[in-house]
């Protein structure tokens, strides 16, 4: 056994068995660190709303310089509360880079940012109880006739109350009596009203009861093209108003290094691309056309098909527009090219297509992929606890109700052992997008002494990447996608004769590009200071292709 293999068996497995609490996920993510402390940094994006750290790791080879002179990929999950997948996938590419001798020399050259719970609060919510959230649900100012979600048969779960009701809109599915069903007018019998487990606050003991307070969508909290409820609903009061997305942003602003992001979701899984609002037009030709080649790589990776972020729909909807959404954020404002992953919904793990689930616009036809995916699950062995049966509950303000129904936890994501699957595609895809990065290099060095106190120093600086620094064409306008600056500092003894100390490169594209600079510098003798070992230091400032020093020694 190699030196190697000893190392990485400190790196603790990361077991796709059970959805994570925080601590859980805080645990694994210290023992990653404490595993590979010469390539994982530990630290915190910000602070939740209700006081949890939101961790951040930042994971590159410290030994080829520190992560904020690299170029760098941010990755980010679990944004939605139940979307806890995000959080496993991100894990999972974070524990793949430390382990994974094909991405040893990618982290000498670039940095990672992974967060894998951005929204902690949320997601404890969910992994405690199974109850409802889309990002986080204001709870705190209690609104007369409103049902707040709560526990009341002590099970450890939020699950769904059926109440027999003259007006109830569902009944029991005949071919699968688990399942509730619209109702139709040639129903008799027995009608439901269904409500989450919880109780209704200030009740005034009519039928007009809300469900919680205001919800809020974080993913509509962005701050390109965000619009106020309840045009956009859930957007909040302003951009990056909900504090761990204000936490996003600041980060994301004081990192002009960053040269792509990528979020995981858990819808029916797919490979979401720009753009969130109008139509492919709005993209520029040429990032329309590599961020169609990049969404096929990830399509390839993970089986998964490639939509728009404006056509992941219902197929009888039209495009929507997602206002303060990620992708026109990411686009738009950075002028990256952003991805999501929708990695994919229990019903996925059932053998139901996404193509499927979007096309079952019809109440029988989402009734019958409920029937299919009910029928697949009694045929697993090793199940996941997805349904709850109906049992009699006393409940204090409306009488006789039956608690059950599905885990909404469970049927949020894929089962694990299939997460996993698509964790490794997603992984891999993350590789090939990063492996694109710009990269600055000095090259052609050469000092040649033209008289006798005299030097030439001449440099090519380049990028020897694929992506330009200005990543997309959009970005080459922005002002966030630093364009490159060259300074030289000459050791004590030494000075200029020609042009400036410092020069503005503007951008270089990818591969090809590069500049020749030149410069004279007198070299004094005879002074008290000596130039001895180095003549001067070449600093380039790279934006998204890194930055680098050089020190050029004095010629013999
Ligand atoms: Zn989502």
């Amino acid at each position: 056994m190699s030196k190697e293999d000893n190392v990485n068996k400190e790196v603790p497995p990361l077991l796709f068995d059970h959805f994570w609490r925080y601590d859980e996920v805080m645990d694994f993510i210290s023992r990653l660190a404490a595993a590979r402390p010469e390539l994982v940094k530990l630290s915190k994006l910000g602070q939740s709303r209700e006081g949890r750290d939101i961790p951040l790791l930042t994971i590159t080879d410290n030994s080829t310089g520190a992560a904020e002179d690299k170029p760098a990929y941010l990755i980010h999950g679990n944004i939605h509360a139940a979307e806890l997948s995000g959080t496993h996938a991100a894990l999972y590419t974070a524990r793949q880079l430390l382990v994974d001798p094909g991405a040893a020399d990618l982290l000498k050259r670039i940095a990672f940012y992974i967060v894998p719970r951005l929204n902690p609060d949320g997601a404890e919510f969910i992994v405690t109880t199974s109850g409802r959230v889309r990002s986080r649900t204001d709870r705190t100012a209690r609104e007369p006739n409103t049902l707040y979600q709560q526990d009341l048969n002590d099970d450890g779960l939020i699950l769904t109350m059926r109440q027999l009701h003259p007006d109830g809109p569902f009944v029991v599915d005949a071919q699968d009596t688990r399942l509730l069903i619209r109702r139709r007018k040639e129903h008799q019998g027995s009608f439901y009203r269904l409500l989450p487990e919880g109780l209704i606050h200030d009740w005034d003991g009519s039928d007009n009861i809300r469900v919680e307070g205001r919800s809020l969508d974080w993913n509509r909290n962005w701050s390109y093209d965000w619009r106020p409820e309840p045009e956009q609903p859930g957007a909040g009061d302003f951009p990056f108003s909900e504090p761990e997305m204000r936490a996003m942003a600041e980060f994301i602003h004081s990192h002009p290094n960053l040269f792509a992001i990528l979020g995981y979701h858990t819808g029916p899984g797919a490979v979401l691309r720009p753009p969130s609002t109008g139509s492919d037009t709005d993209l520029l030709e040429s990032d329309w056309q590599v961020l169609q080649e990049l969404a096929q790589i990830g399509a390839e990776a993970t089986g998964l098909p490639i939509y728009p972020a404006i056509k992941y729909h219902a197929a009888d909807k039209r495009d929507i527009n997602l206002r303060g959404h990620f992708h026109n954020f990411g686009y738009h404002h950075l002028g990256l090219y952003v991805f999501e992953f929708e990695l994919g919904i229990l019903a996925n793990s059932a053998g139901i297509t996404t193509e499927e689930l979007l096309a079952a616009t019809k109440d029988e036809q989402r009734e019958a992929i409920a029937r299919r995916l009910m029928a697949w699950w009694d045929q697993q062995e090793q199940r996941d606890p997805v349904y709850v049966p109906w049992t009699p509950f006393s409940h204090p303000q409306l009488g006789r109700v039956e608690i059950g129904g599905l885990l909404r936890r469970h049927l949020a994501g894929r089962t694990l052992p299939d997460l996993e699957r698509i964790a490794q595609g997603t992984y891999r895809f993350t590789l090939e997008h990063a492996s694109r990065h710009p990269r600055i290099t000095v090259e052609d060095v050469t000092v040649d002494r033209v008289a006798s106190e005299i030097y030439r120093l001449r440099i090519r600086v380049a990028n020897r990447g694929q992506f330009p620094t200005h990543i997309s064409e959009k970005g080459k306008s922005l002002r966030r996608l630093r364009p490159l600056r060259v300074e030289i500092h000459l050791a004590h003894g030494a000075e200029l004769l020609s042009c400036e100390g410092h020069r503005d490169l503007g951008h270089l594209a990818g591969l090809t590009d590069s500049r020749m600079l030149e410069w004279f510098i007198a070299v004094l003798k005879g002074g008290t200071q000596q130039v001895t070992s180095s003549l001067a230091e070449i600093r380039v400032f790279g934006g998204t292709g890194g930055n680098l020093s050089l020190v050029i020694p004095m010629p013999k």
